[in-house]
């Protein structure tokens, strides 16, 4: 018998879920776990742990790129239902890791709740949004969370307010936990000034980046004092190729996959524009995007 036989029903062997990535590349999963709720997913983390099976949580696959050889371990999706609903009371509303969040930020406007409407056109869940406190220069997530229900990777649950999550730029202080839920002050405005506002930012996004190809969005952060895409395109690498990924035309922070692109693909354009920006202006870059590469893997350097 198998260490995972007792959750057999949910869990899929070798998944592919770099297809699910919005990259759409990347390798498969050893397992794909679908908790049914919160116990279930416990249960299999302490499993998981005593057999030294390493985990991780994908959200909507956003922000994420698999590396071709996929992972060797379990990836837990929080897709079930348990995971997804949002309730309120009074302005206050609870609201699951597996939520979708361009959903989720649209109701609120739709109801006269703001707090999201400066999140328009990022996609992705609510629990793969708080990890990365979400956002752009209109606000982030991590300004309305109040708190937060999370597992530790040893199953122990446990909710973390507001400070204790450490909200920074794309940057918060969760480490391994699993956020469950999130619970958020929305102030009340009048729904057609917000939807109004959501479109705006939507509109806006989708002239200046490239919403509707396959990318993982911005892949760096922006240095202190510099604007990552300005840097790249100063260094002469917009529409640059490795492969079949390309710089974005529109935004030069992007790196977008063409049909047939790999995972190393990416990786080997990655290196390229941290080496030229380091060359051009001795900036390091610093990636936004979590890379999933196999354990002990060099990186390359051109
Ligand atoms: C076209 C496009 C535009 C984008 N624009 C923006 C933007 O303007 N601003 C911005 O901030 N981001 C942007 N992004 C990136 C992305 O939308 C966000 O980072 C989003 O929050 C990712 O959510 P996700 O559910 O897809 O997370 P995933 O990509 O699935 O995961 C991201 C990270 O969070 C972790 N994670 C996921 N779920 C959980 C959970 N329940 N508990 C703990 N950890 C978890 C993952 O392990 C991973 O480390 C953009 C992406 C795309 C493709």
């Amino acid at each position: 018998m198998s260490w995972w036989s007792e959750f057999a029903d949910r869990i899929e062997p070798d998944a592919p879920i770099g297809l699910s990535t919005w990259f759409q590349l990347g390798g498969s999963a050893r397992y794909l776990f679908h908790p049914r709720d919160i116990d279930d997913l416990a249960s299999l983390l302490a499993r998981a742990g005593q057999e030294d099976v390493p985990f991780k949580v994908l959200g909507a696959g956003a922000n994420v790129l698999v590396s071709d050889d996929g992972f060797d371990g379990v990836v837990v999706r929080l897709d079930s239902d348990t995971f997804r609903t949002t309730s309120r009371r009074g302005d206050s509303w609870e609201v699951g890791a597996g939520a979708d969040l361009p959903l989720f930020a649209h109701q609120c406007c739709d109801q006269g709740f703001s707090g999201l409407e400066c999140l328009a056109g990022i996609p992705g869940s609510i629990g793969g949004a708080v990890r990365m406190n979400a956002g752009g220069r209109s606000g982030e997530l991590g300004d309305v969370v109040r708190e937060i229900d999370t597992l530790r990777s040893d199953g122990f649950a446990e909710t973390l307010t507001h400070d204790q999550i450490g909200f920074g730029y794309r940057h918060t202080e969760l480490g391994d936990r699993i956020v469950l839920s999130a619970r958020l002050a929305l102030e009340r405005d009048d729904p057609d000034r917000l939807k109004g506002r959501f479109d705006e930012l939507l509109q806006e996004k989708r002239r200046a980046q490239p919403l509707g190809d396959k990318s993982a969005g911005c892949v760096f952060k922006n240095p202190e004092g510099h604007a990552a895409g300005a840097l790249i395109d100063r260094a002469g690498l917009k529409g640059k190729r490795c492969g079949r990924a390309q710089v974005s035309e529109r935004h030069a922070n992007f790196i977008v996959a063409q049909e047939g692109a790999t995972a190393s693909d990416v990786l080997g354009l990655i290196d390229l524009i941290r080496e030229r920006v380091r060359r051009a202006f001795g900036i390091e870059l610093e990636e936004e995007i979590d890379i999933w590469r196999p354990v002990n893997t060099p990186k390359v350097h051109v």
